[in-house]
């Protein structure tokens, strides 16, 4: 059994408070939601921060609020079984409810949250390893080295986002809601996401990511989401689709 790392945990009830905290801790902090993924990692050494800023006692980031034909709000610590489970996301955004239910077990959906599961790490069959793995192998750049072991003539680093839900959020036309030292400001979820396996997220370090707004479904939308997985059934080796369809006298007539 591999045991964690010592941690100070940090218990903010408001946004403002995580936000203040994480400013405070600087680079040392890191915010948890569900835990599911950032505590395996520290547990691999590939986290190591010295705080962690628990958001799960902040009320206000979870929950859905709205309408679907006005839209709706998702707050970022709702969890991905209520995701999965809530009748309105099931009705007009049913890829979105779905991709929730695809993400692992019971027990990690009951856990895990939406946040989490947008902000998730990256990862490649190099990185997604213990730490004495790691360093039998040779670190790569994304911790410890500093080169890729996927291509080691390359100067970034290809670890992938493995999130279930991300593709279908942005197919949707989702935007995310981030809260820093600076104030508050929302963006695509298309515009979330960075090419560079590392610095994956446009999210600032010391930004919280507070909620998803999904754009109003007032006609009838179809949609879905897909995945292959393999039959290790290992987090490296997924690739998650989204696609929504507008309709038009009961048949697509549009999709992205
Ligand atoms: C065995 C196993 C199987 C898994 N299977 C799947 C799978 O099938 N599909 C899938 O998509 N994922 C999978 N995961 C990855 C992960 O468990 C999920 O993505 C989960 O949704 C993460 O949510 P969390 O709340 O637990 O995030 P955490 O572990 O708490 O955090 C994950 C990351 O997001 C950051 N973060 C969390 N919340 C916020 C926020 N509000 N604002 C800013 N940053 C934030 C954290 O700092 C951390 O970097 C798996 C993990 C394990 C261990
Ligand atoms: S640098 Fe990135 S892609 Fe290369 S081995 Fe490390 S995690 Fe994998």
């Amino acid at each position: 059994m591999i045991r964690l790392p010592a941690f100070e945990y940090l218990t903010p009830r408001t946004v403002g408070d995580a936000v203040k905290y994480l400013a405070d801790r600087g680079p040392d902090a890191m915010l948890v939601a569900g835990g599911t993924d950032l505590f395996p990692n520290m547990k691999r050494g590939q986290f190591e921060p010295k705080a962690l800023v628990g958001l799960r006692g902040i009320r206000e980031l979870s929950g859905v609020r709205g309408e679907g034909r006005a839209g709706l709000t998702i707050g970022a610590c709702t969890t991905l079984s209520a995701v999965a489970t809530h009748p309105e996301l099931a009705r007009r955004y049913r890829a979105l409810a779905t991709a929730a239910g695809l993400v692992s077990s019971p027990q990690l959906r009951n856990a895990g949250t939406l946040g989490g599961n947008v902000c998730v790490d990256t990862r490649c069959n190099y990185y997604n390893q213990s730490y004495e793995w790691r360093k039998a192998v040779g670190f790569c750049m994304k911790k410890d080295g500093d080169i890729c072991l996927v291509a080691p003539g390359s100067d970034r680093c290809w670890a992938v986002s493995s999130s279930d839900t991300a593709p279908v959020l942005w197919a949707l036309g989702a935007t995310a809601r981030l809260a820093g030292p600076a104030g508050e400001r929302t963006i695509a979820v298309s515009a979330l996401y960075q090419d560079d396996g590392i610095a994956y997220l446009a999210k600032r370090p010391d930004e919280v990511l507070t909620e998803l707004a999904l754009p109003p479904a007032s006609c009838p939308r179809l949609s879905c989401a897909t995945r292959a997985r393999s039959a290790a059934t290992s987090a490296s080796t997924r690739a998650a689709t989204g696609t929504t369809s507008r309709t038009s006298g009961g048949r697509p007539s549009a999709s992205a």
